[in-house]
Formats: C-alpha cells, structure tokens, sequence
C-alpha cells in the first residue's frame, strides 16, 4: 500500500513538473509569436508607407514636412509629374502654403509663374485668382447678382444691361451735386455715407459730397464712349451699375485727386471700413484691379466684409475669387 502511494505521489510530482514545463515552453512560443507578428505589421506598415506618395517625394529631397503637404494636396497626376523630376523643387510647397491658394487655379499658377518668376508668389496668386493675369476683357463672365452687397463686377465680371437694384433711393441735396434723384445708390449706401458724412463733417468741419453714384447701363455707355477703356469701365462692367458704388469729394477739396490729398480724403480712406464701405481701386493694386489708384472711389460691402478686407489689405476681386467663389 505504501509503494503503491509513493508511486502515485511521484507520478504526481512529475506531471506537476511537466506542467510547469509545458506552460513555460507555451509562454517563450506565445511570446515568440507575438513578437513576430508585431514585427511582421511594422514590416507590413513600412512597405506600405514606401508605396505612399509622401515616401517617395520624401526620398527625392523633399523635407517630410513638405512632401506632407504636397501629397495630401495634389492628385496623383500632379504627383507623378513632380516625381518626375526627381528632385528638390522649392516651387510646389511655396505655391501650396500661400494664404489664398486655390486648388483649382494650382496648373495655372505653374504656367503664370514659368513666366514670370520675377514676381512675388503672392502677386502669381492674386493675379490668377481674379483672371488678372490675363489680358482685360479676355474672357468675361455673367457676374452672380445673388451676392447681395457682395455682387462683383470688374473688367471680367459684369451686369447685364437690364440690371437695377430695386432698393435705389436718392440722396440728400445737402451732400449731392446736380439735381434731385440724379444721385441714388442702394438704400443702405445712402443711410451709411449719411452718418460717414456727419461725423467728417464733425471732425475736419468740411462737407464731403457725392459727385457720382448709381450709373445704368445706358449712362456707362457714353460715359464709356467719352472717355475710353483707359479710365471708363464698358457698359456693365462699371460697378456703379451696382448702385453700390460711388464717387466722393468735398467742398473743401473738389475733385477726385485734391480730395484724395486732403485730411478728410485719407481719413475716409483709413476709417470707411466703419460705415461698410471699402476703396475699391486702391494705390499698388493697379495689376489685380486695372484701374489707376482712385482715392474718391468707394464700394459698399457692410462692415464685416469691409474690415476683413482692410485688415487682410486685399481687394474685393481678391476677397471674392478666395471667400465668395472659391
Ligand atoms: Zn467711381
């Protein structure tokens, strides 16, 4: 009887012992497979990212951060065309990283640049964005007159020639030249240069006028004829066919030019944004706009649009072709 328990006791102890072994053994495998197959994913993941188009353009002399940008941008055309060259082309990410880059414009930003790389990036999208790289005129466009206070009209944008706005109203003789309803423009424009009008009169003791506003198609028609594409706009591309649009002078300064020089004329310039007007043609924005810089003339676009602008010192056909028609 006593064997026989010893016998059992030690068959015990030995499956024990093979038990121990046995769990031992499966952990070291477990632990074998596990790190195999951990491996084998970052294997996995590595080829994968060496097919992805950042590895590659990474791999032609691109920093990664650029070859980021440029990847998660571009389609795959455009891609394989840089991949092309096989190597480091500073062009495409500063073209990318410009503040108003349109993807849509991005082939003739290329183009635009190729021949004229003496300008600023900057200018390259401006110019492409408005069609301001192309000659005036070229190609135009029935301009969205859904827009409200935003409406666009330029040297590409225009006004078909039975556009009114409905809501024309005249203004006061006190701070208009000729008679009576000869001056109107969109009810808010004549509520807003009413109180832009007191407080100049408050401040420099000079009372600003109107000297020209609302225009239709008919009237930009011979002023068209008189004075020409130089200064005039075409019939339905003159923005005061918006009856947003107008021209300002003072008593104290009249004219265009006299008005711009004076205390009252720049302080407007600076300070219009308050009443929702911008100047809509200014100086060093000839190229984008096509008009000499015209200090007298100002647009209405309401006050938030007018401060973005100013703060951003873009102009309308710029803050449209980026915030409007993308
Ligand atoms: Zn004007």
């Amino acid at each position: 009887m006593a064997t026989i328990k010893r016998k059992k006791k030690k068959k015990k102890i030995r499956l024990k012992e093979g038990f121990k072994r046995f769990l031992v053994y499966s952990f070291v495998i477990i632990l074998i497979a596990i790190y195999a197959i951990v491996e084998g994913i970052k294997v996995g993941k590595i080829m994968e990212y060496h097919k992805t188009y950042e590895y590659k353009i990474n791999q032609i002399g691109y920093p990664l951060e650029e070859a980021k940008k440029i990847s998660s941008t571009l389609s795959d055309e455009d891609l394989e065309l840089i991949l092309k060259e096989e190597k480091y082309n500073e062009t495409y990410y500063k073209i990318l990283s410009q503040k108003y880059f349109l993807l849509k414009n991005y082939h003739q930003y290329l183009d635009y640049y190729k021949e004229h790389d003496d300008l600023p990036l900057e200018k390259i999208i401006a110019l492409v964005n408005t069609h301001a790289s192309t000659e005036w005129y070229s190609t135009t466009y029935d301009t969205d007159i859904n827009q409200g206070y935003l409406i666009l009209v330029n040297k590409f944008y225009h006004l078909k020639e039975d556009y009114e706005r409905v809501d024309l109203e005249p203004f006061s003789l006190s701070y208009s030249y000729g008679k009576y309803g000869e001056n109107k423009a969109a009810k808010i424009v004549v509520e807003s240069f009413d109180k832009m009008q007191q407080d100049v009169k408050e401040k420099f003791n000079v009372q600003i006028m109107i000297n020209s506003s609302y225009r239709s198609y008919k009237d930009q028609e011979s002023t068209h004829k008189y004075y020409g594409d130089k200064t005039a706009a075409r019939p339905g591309h003159s923005e005061h066919q918006t009856g947003l649009g107008i021209d300002i002078t003072s008593i104290a300064h009249p004219g265009g030019k006299a008005f711009g020089e004076s205390e009252e004329g720049k302080w407007i310039v600076e300070n219009c944004w308050q009443y929702g007007f911008i100047i809509r043609y200014p100086a060093g924005k000839e190229d984008i706009t096509g008009y000499d810089n015209e200090p007298w003339h100002f647009r209405y676009v309401g006050k938030q649009v007018a401060k973005q602008i100013k703060d951003e010192g873009i102009t309308f056909d710029e803050y449209y072709a980026y915030y409007i028609e993308k």
